[in-house]
C-alpha cells in the first residue's frame, strides 16, 4: 500500500468487500464498548485513514505473538491491517536481512519521524550491559531507545513486552532465573532508561490478535488511543476478568466443579476452578474475542485459564510453599 492510498482504496484493491469492512468496524466498535453511532464514525474515519508507518521490534520472545497474528485467519480485514498494511520493519516477516533490514528501519524512521507506531514484543535484557540479546550488533535496549526517538506511541504486544513475561521469571526456588535482567517497556520508561511515550500494553501469551488490530484500528481512525486502565491496557478489552465472561460461570455459581480433567464434571462442562483456573483474577477479552477467527479459548477447550495476561505470569505457576514447579494447570494459591 502506498502512503497516499486510503484504507478503503487498499481494501478494494485486495478484494475485500465493503460489507466485510463494515462488519469489522461493527465488531471492533462492539469489542471496544463504543455506542452504535461510534461504529459508523469508526468506519468513516478508518475508510479515509492514510497508512501509518509501523516498526515492529522483536526482542526476548518466542515469536508466539507474531504466530498468533499471522495464523489468525486470512484474508480478513484484521489480517490485512496487521500483515499487509502497516509493517515497514518486522524481524520475522520482512524479506530484507542484515544491513538492508537495518537501513529499512532507519528509512522508515526518517520518512515518518514523529508519527510512526512502534510495536514491541519480547522483554528487554538489561544485565551485563544488555549483551544477552543483540540485533545487528547493538543491544535490544540500544535499538529500542534509538527507535523510540521519532515514534508517536509504543504498543507493547504480549506479556513479555508488557510485564517481562517468561524471560523475567524469577521464582522463589530459582531466584537467578532472570539472569538476563529482562524488563518490560513500561519498567524501562519508569526507570528513565528510555524516553517516555504514550504506551499501550496488550498483554497475553499470546495476545488475541483482534485486540491488537482493534487497538491499531482505533488509533488509525481517531488519532488517539482508546481508554486505558491503570496498567495501560485498553479498558474495553481488559476491563473484566475472564471469569466474568466465562461460559462456565453458571456452574461456578451453582457449585458444580470438575475435580479431574476426565471426570464426569469435566465432561459436563463444569467449572475448572478446582483444577487451578486463574480466570477469577485474570483480565482479558479471550472469552469474548477468541483466537483463530473466534473459534476457541482455553475454557472453551476444557483447560483452565493460565493467567497469561497478568503481571508475574509465569512465576505464579510455582507452588506457593516454594517446593518447586507444579505445572501450568495447577495453581494452589487460589484453591479454597
Ligand atoms: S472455569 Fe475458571 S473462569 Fe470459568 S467460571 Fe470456572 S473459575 Fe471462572
Amino acid at each position: 500500500m502506498s502512503c497516499d492510498e486510503t484504507f478503503t482504496e487498499f481494501l478494494t484493491r485486495r478484494g475485500v468487500s465493503r460489507r466485510s469492512f463494515l462488519a469489522f468496524c461493527a465488531t471492533t466498535a462492539s469489542a471496544l464498548a463504543l455506542p452504535a453511532e461510534a461504529a459508523r464514525q469508526l468506519a468513516a474515519n478508518l475508510a479515509t485513514a492514510r497508512r501509518p508507518s509501523v516498526i515492529w521490534l522483536s526482542f526476548q520472545e518466542c515469536t508466539g505473538c507474531t504466530e498468533s497474528l499471522t495464523r489468525s485467519g486470512a484474508p480478513t480485514v484484521e489480517a490485512l491491517i496487521l500483515d499487509h498494511l502497516s509493517l515497514d520493519y518486522h524481524h520475522t516477516l520482512q524479506a530484507a536481512s542484515g544491513a538492508a533490514a537495518e537501513q529499512a528501519r532507519r528509512n522508515a524512521m526518517a520518512a515518518n519521524y514523529g508519527s510512526y507506531v512502534l510495536v514491541v514484543d519480547g522483554s528487554i535484557p538489561t544485565a551485563d550491559g544488555g549483551v544477552w540479546s543483540t540485533i545487528a550488533g547493538v543491544t535490544n535496549l540500544e535499538m529500542l531507545r534509538e527507535t523510540m526517538e521519532g515514534a508517536a506511541l509504543v504498543i507493547a504486544v504480549g506479556t513479555c513486552a508488557a510485564y517481562g513475561g517468561i524471560p523475567a521469571a524469577a521464582a522463589v526456588t530459582a531466584p537467578r532465573l532472570n539472569q538476563s535482567g529482562a524488563r518490560s517497556v513500561g519498567d524501562l520508561m519508569d526507570a528513565g532508561a528510555i524516553p517516555s511515550l504514550p504506551l499501550v500494553n496488550v498483554p497475553g501469551c499470546p495476545p488475541v490478535p483482534d485486540v491488537i488490530s482493534g487497538t491499531i484500528a482505533y488509533f488509525l481512525a481517531n488519532g488517539s488511543l482508546p481508554e486505558l486502565d491503570d496498567q495501560n491496557r485498553p479498558r474495553a478489552y481488559y476491563g473484566k476478568t475472564v471469569h466474568e465472561r466465562c461460559p462456565r460461570l453458571s456452574h461456578y455459581r451453582n457449585g458444580e466443579f470438575a475435580f479431574a480433567f476426565d471426570d464426569e464434571g469435566a465432561q459436563k462442562g463444569y467449572c475448572l476452578y478446582l483444577l487451578g483456573c486463574k480466570g477469577p483474577e485474570t483480565h482479558n477479552a479471550c472469552p469474548k474475542v477468541r483466537w483463530n477467527l473466534n473459534t476457541s479459548f482455553p475454557m472453551h477447550s476444557g483447560h483452565g485459564c493460565l493467567g497469561c495476561s497478568e503481571a508475574a505470569f509465569w512465576d505464579r505457576a510455582m507452588a506457593v510453599d516454594g517446593s518447586g514447579f507444579t505445572g501450568s494447570c495447577f495453581y494452589p494459591d487460589i484453591r479454597p
